[in-house]
């Protein structure tokens, strides 16, 4: 008998300054889960889970160098599954475009994203995890067939 093993998510990891013990106390406490998926984070933010959790992370830049739109090329390319992004509702921050960019390429591609511990509790504890879930890939083909602007072909 061929027993599948449960298809390994992508998952992505950022947080900022002041939310990073907070994700990594999430990641500590959901740490089972994560050791059976494949982990990616912006720079600092990877450090630190894999220090404080001996989990592997594949790290990026460092988020206001660059590593969030690292993440939100992946996204697009189809190369992460959910997100995690822990992101700070009290301070600006000089990356804020970058930011909104991630969040926002995360919904044109249906990604998953849990922005405080509660939804990412619920999230990484779905059945959904484990399951195989595939999920609708929005279908952009109209758009991108569309005339620009009133020009002629
Ligand atoms: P960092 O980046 O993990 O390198 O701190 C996070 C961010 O600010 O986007």
């Amino acid at each position: 008998m061929i027993v599948e093993e449960p298809r390994q998510l992508r998952i992505g990891l950022v947080a900022h300054d002041n939310k990073k013990r907070d994700l990594v106390e999430w990641a500590r406490y959901n740490v089972d889960i994560l050791s059976r998926h494949e982990l990616w984070a912006t720079g600092t933010t990877g450090s630190l889970i894999e220090r404080e959790l001996d989990l592997p992370v594949a790290k990026l830049q460092s988020g206001p160098l660059g590593g969030d739109q690292q993440l939100g090329a992946l996204i697009a390319e189809g190369k992460i599954d959910f997100l995690v992004f822990f992101w700070d509702p009290l301070e600006p921050l000089p990356h804020d475009p970058d930011v909104k960019a991630l969040l926002r390429l995360a919904v044109v591609w249906n990604i998953p994203i849990a922005c405080n511990r509660a939804s990412a509790d619920f999230m990484v504890s779905s059945p959904l995890m484990e399951s195989g879930y595939e999920r609708t890939q929005p279908d952009y083909g109209e758009y991108l067939g569309r005339r620009g602007g009133g020009l002629s072909a």
